[in-house]
């Protein structure tokens, strides 16, 4: 049987049409807490990509046959609340976080005293609540929903299970939270992998596609040039981290004096997270320049550039 299916713009001014793709454009443009999402719909099957905050807040006022998640974040499930007897799928990687509340904290590994507070948040803010219908995938799974596929694309490094998804017939790829933005990437969770991030930039950079849409920030980029610009400079900023990071050690430093000094926030930014983000970050580049011959270590706590 072949449905014919519309997407009700009631709702969605600003939703954007590529085809079978439809980009369900987020409040503030997909900024945290909210995020972009996609609807692609096919002859027999429509799936929702990353159901953002906007999603919850607006309602679903259209077909949804399963979700799809680029990576288990609460700001990519909270629209999940409005569909909770739907098929969920993600990444076999990340599929933990799907489990129960404690599966997903582990994987951010964040200290109890923030751990406590993020936790209310995730189920009041995020209404995050355990999938009942969860199926997993892997690297290169094709998703076939009727004339359209989603091809999937393990791009790691954020989360373990963190994946792109290529829409081959709207020209599309959908980057999760490889957003693109002068943040950089974001790696410093228990879940995330400085390397694995940086390999599958690389990944990203060969995905052929005209349009590329991120949860965050950015949108839509259109025009692979562009794309691969910003690809760049988004990758960039780790090179950048790690050059200021080895000027501040021209002198011996200890990690809580890096931590302090802020390679990943600017001074104006005061959340709850920032001094383990800050440390987190510090601690991965310093066991790297360690091991690659930049820095060595001159005291017990103290690292020199070299
Ligand atoms: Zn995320």
């Amino acid at each position: 049987m072949t449905m014919q299916r519309r997407f009700a713009t009631e709702n969605w001014d600003n939703a954007l049409e590529l085809g079978p793709v439809t980009v369900l454009t987020g409040q503030d443009q997909g900024k945290y807490p909210h995020g972009n999402s996609i609807l692609v719909t096919g002859e027999n099957e429509a799936i929702l990509v990353d159901p953002s905050l906007t999603v919850a807040d607006r309602g679903i006022s259209f077909d949804v046959d399963r979700i799809l998640l680029s990576h288990v974040h609460e700001d990519h499930i909270p629209g999940m609340s409005r569909l909770p007897d739907i098929p969920v799928l993600c990444h076999e990687e990340d599929a933990i976080g799907l489990t129960s509340l404690d599966g997903l904290m582990s994987m951010y590994g964040l200290p109890e005293e923030i751990e406590e507070e993020f936790r209310k948040e995730v189920l009041e803010d995020f209404s995050y609540a355990p999938s009942k219908q969860v199926s997993t995938f892997t690297d290169g799974a094709t998703i076939h929903l009727g004339g359209v596929n989603i091809e999937v694309i393990h791009t790691p490094g954020h989360t373990r299970g963190h994946c792109a998804f290529l829409i081959p017939e709207a020209r599309t790829a959908y980057l999760g939270d490889i957003e693109l933005s002068g943040f950089g990437p974001y790696y410093f969770d228990a879940w995330s992998s400085l390397e694995s991030f940086e390999n599958s930039l690389q990944v990203c950079g060969e995905i052929d596609a005209d349009h590329f849409v991120t949860f965050h920030h950015k949108w839509v980029v259109s025009g692979r040039d562009q794309f691969l610009n910003m690809l760049r400079d988004f990758g960039s900023v780790i090179t950048k981290r790690e050059l200021a990071m080895l000027a501040f050690m021209s002198e011996p430093k200890s990690l809580e004096e890096c931590a302090l000094q802020r390679f990943v926030y600017r001074p104006a930014v005061a959340t709850k997270f920032v001094h383990h983000v800050e440390t987190r970050s510090a601690q991965i580049h310093i066991d790297r320049m360690l091991a690659d011959g930049r820095l060595i270590q001159v005291t017990e706590s103290s690292f020199q550039a070299t």
